[in-house]
């Protein structure tokens, strides 16, 4: 684990009881590959009549990526889907150039267990027409007694039907009864991985939860020591060659494409963000007044 880079969690809690650990952005680490914000919510059992609602919000510039381990979370947006993502399953939205959803627990007094992440688009398909799409299955494949589950990219000549724009990876390395867990990694990908579950060593080093464990390009493989019941999730990617700015729920590459996406969210443009489905108890959320200092990411 020596040349592994550590970057902890900013630790947040969502509503009353939901533990958010935000592993991206990073002050020092923005990116990995495309992915630019992560955030690993709960596990949380909701009390009675409780839950996540998350009211109409907008994204630009940007593809959310929800990877659910429990629960069940309904998806709703301005392009009219309505959508259920249970346990295994991957929801990816693709703002483009505007997109607005509504994400509630299906059943109060559930349980959650999810990761939600964010791809940054490229400079070639950020203005395009928003869209979404639903994976009910993703490709597993055995590694030894271990089980990955290719989310994003390719491994071993299995795809990832997940469609993204740039060189991606992404995989959730889960160990049922322990084991050592090794993989080929890309020499071209930068990586991070993190705890979801359980307790895993790397190179012979017990890993910290809340942690976000960071490579640079031109790691060739990587050796886990899992125990029974753990799990991982490992991201990877081209260094980003684009210098974005992220704000609140927007990525773009200027202060004045964040401007107008908040003038055209707080003043209801539906030629932009689209005709909200009702649906959630939540109410619609305003975007704060946009602040001159941004989260500035260079490229690589
Ligand atoms: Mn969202």
């Amino acid at each position: 684990m020596s040349d592994w880079q550590e970057y902890p969690a900013r630790i947040s809690t969502l509503g009353e009881d939901t533990v958010i650990r935000r592993l991206l952005p990073h002050r020092q680490r923005r990116m990995i590959g495309a992915w630019c914000f992560l955030d690993h919510a709960g596990p949380v059992q909701f009390a009675k009549g409780k839950g996540l609602h998350i009211g109409a919000h907008p994204h630009i510039g940007l593809q959310t990526f929800t990877w659910m381990l429990k629960g069940e979370i309904i998806h709703r947006d301005s392009l009219g889907n309505e959508q259920a993502i249970r346990q295994g399953q991957v929801n990816l939205m693709t703002a483009g150039n505007g997109i607005s959803h509504t994400e509630d627990s299906h059943y109060e007094g559930d349980s959650l267990h999810t990761a939600q992440l964010w791809i940054a688009l490229p400079d070639s398909h950020r203005h395009c027409p928003p869209r979404f799409e639903h994976y009910p299955d993703l490709p597993t494949i055995a590694i030894g007694n271990n089980q990955l589950t290719l989310l994003v990219g390719d491994y071993e000549g299995v795809q990832s039907p997940v469609m993204v724009h740039t060189p991606l990876f992404g995989a959730d390395l889960y160990s049922p009864d322990g084991g050592n867990f090794r993989l080929t990694l890309n020499l071209s990908f930068e990586y991070g991985l993190m705890i979801l579950e359980g307790d895993i060593q790397l190179e012979h080093s017990a890993l910290t939860g809340c942690t976000l464990y960071y490579q640079p390009p031109g790691i060739e493989s990587l050796s886990l020591v899992m125990q029974p019941g753990s799990r991982a999730l490992l991201l990877g990617g081209e260094p980003f060659q684009e210098a974005i700015v992220l704000w609140w729920n927007f990525v773009a590459r200027s202060q004045e494409e964040l401007q107008g996406a908040v003038d055209d969210w707080n003043s209801n443009n539906e030629a932009r963000f689209g005709h909200m489905l009702s649906g959630s108890p939540a109410a619609k959320l305003k975007a704060p007044t946009l602040e001159n200092v941004l989260l500035k990411t260079s490229p690589g």
